[in-house]
């Protein structure tokens, strides 16, 4: 089978938008309960194309295949209040503001968690009136046909998301069509700093969702079982494959050996093994390249002093749980987002040295604080350069809560009501 070109796709898509821009909320909310519907009727299916396409624990990739779901279930609920006109009193006899669609939009969009990347951006902005076209990560195309698969359902008869199988290098050529009205990156820097720029050029609005290296703190008056417990699921879920992973532990220095022996024993309750068997929930990394830069900024951080005290060793794409002490500053275990199972383990001695090492990262998605007594905090939380601040919990992608970083983890908002904003005309009308 031909596939369509890029720019036939583009066009089959700017008359879509045509016909979607015409419905009412209620009829595109209608659709996307067909959708919802459709996501878990062939729920096995989907996650099977996840957990082939990049090795995820089947386990956590029918878990991912649901949360969609709930996803949906939100915007479904929420979005005609969030969408409805404001009346605003001005000196005029009438004036609102109302959400109108940009167009088609283009997602450029990463692996690690295939289908629920690829839902969050399009979900909402699907309620707005736009439609989509988008280019997934080479590395999953199963997961890209399931996503092509499930946006269109049989109650319309035009589509509204369409795959385009392109290459990196044509990402820029896509940007640059007139058809294309804004686009949405999620993935490394070097790929956000790539398409900001061929969206400033065009004058195209761009939201970015990028890397992360957030910190994970102890205070000394945590409950230690449980923090420990939760820093084995921060860093270690999707074999440490998140942007919002916890990826550095700063531990305060009364609980330090403490808490590591802790975190270090809980490693056993990760269960390795097949990665479709549904009691697994520890696998290979999704590709063999990204396990050995994963070794590679393990072996520089040893040479400069760091120690492995659990895991260490990689064997093809599967890469050991594991933690690393004595870290400073200056190591790629710590100055740079490790994206895979590693845990980078330091000591502090005050909550503002904490904050000073929090701090001492390019990212800002997120970061985490364990204490028995969260009043303390009230006086320092304005002082984290981050997009989100979880008390007692690791940080969690919600659809209820706005999502996004600052500095070089990205700008814009995805999920909660910001979402349905962030690709619409918000667009004043006034009567004289
Ligand atoms: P990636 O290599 O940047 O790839 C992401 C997407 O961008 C893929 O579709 C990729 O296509 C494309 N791409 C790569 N280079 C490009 C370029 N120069 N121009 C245009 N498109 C380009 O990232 P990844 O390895 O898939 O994902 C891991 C990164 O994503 C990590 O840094 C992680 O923290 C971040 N991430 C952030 C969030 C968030 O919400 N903040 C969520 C998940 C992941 P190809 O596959 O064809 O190269």
């Amino acid at each position: 089978m031909i596939s369509d070109s890029p720019n036939t796709i583009l066009e089959t898509l700017e008359c879509s938008f045509l016909k979607w821009r015409d419905f009412s909320l209620n009829d595109r909310i209608l659709v996307l309960k067909d959708i919802r519907e459709k996501l878990l009727k062939n729920k096995r299916e989907y996650a099977h194309a996840i957990t082939t396409d990049m090795n995820k624990p089947i386990k956590l990739a029918i878990a991912e295949v649901e949360k969609c779901a709930y996803l949906c279930d939100y915007y479904i609920e929420n979005a005609a209040k969030f969408l409805e006109n404001q009346e605003i009193k001005t000196g005029f006899s009438k004036s609102y503001i109302t959400f109108r669609p940009l167009g088609v939009l283009l997602g450029v969009m990463p692996w690690n968690f295939p289908l629920w990347q690829v839902f969050r951006f399009v979900v909402p902005s699907l309620l707005t009136g736009n439609v989509f076209v988008v280019k997934h990560a080479s590395n999953v195309p199963l997961s890209a046909k399931a996503l092509e698969n499930v946006f269109n359902v049989d109650t319309i008869n035009f589509p509204i998301y369409k795959d385009l199988s392109i290459k990196s290098s044509e990402v820029a050529n896509v940007i640059a069509f007139p058809i294309i009205k804004a686009v949405s990156l999620t993935g490394s820097e070097h790929a956000g700093r790539s398409v900001a720029e061929t969206a400033g050029k065009h004058l195209k609005k761009c939201v970015l969702e990028l890397g992360g290296s957030n910190a994970f703190i102890v205070l000394n008056d945590a409950d230690l079982n449980y923090a420990a417990e939760k820093a084995v699921s921060a860093r270690m879920q999707n074999a440490g494959q998140s942007c919002i992973a916890s990826k550095r532990f700063l531990i305060h220095e009364d609980v330090y050996s403490e808490f590591v022996d802790l975190f270090k024993q809980k490693l056993s309750t990760l269960i390795l093994g097949d990665k479709y068997d549904e009691t697994v929930t520890f696998g290979a990394m999704a590709r063999e390249d990204l396990a050995i830069e994963l070794e590679n900024q393990l072996e520089k951080s040893v040479a400069k002093g760091a120690t492995i005290i659990a895991g260490g060793k990689r064997n093809g794409a599967f890469f050991e749980p594991t933690l690393v002490t004595n870290v400073t500053v200056d190591m790629p275990v710590f100055a740079e987002e490790t994206f895979g199972p590693l845990a980078a383990i330091m000591p502090f001695k005050t909550i503002d040295e904490a904050i000073e090492l929090s701090n001492k990262s390019n990212f800002g998605l997120g970061a985490s604080i364990f204490t028995d007594n969260p009043q303390q905090l009230d006086n320092y939380l304005h002082l984290f350069d981050e997009g989100a601040l979880f008390i007692n919990e690791m940080i969690v992608s919600d659809p209820h809560l706005p999502f996004g970083g600052i500095k070089n983890s990205g700008y814009g908002r995805e999920l909660s009501h910001f979402a349905l904003y962030e690709f619409a005309n918000i667009q004043t009308v006034v009567v004289k």
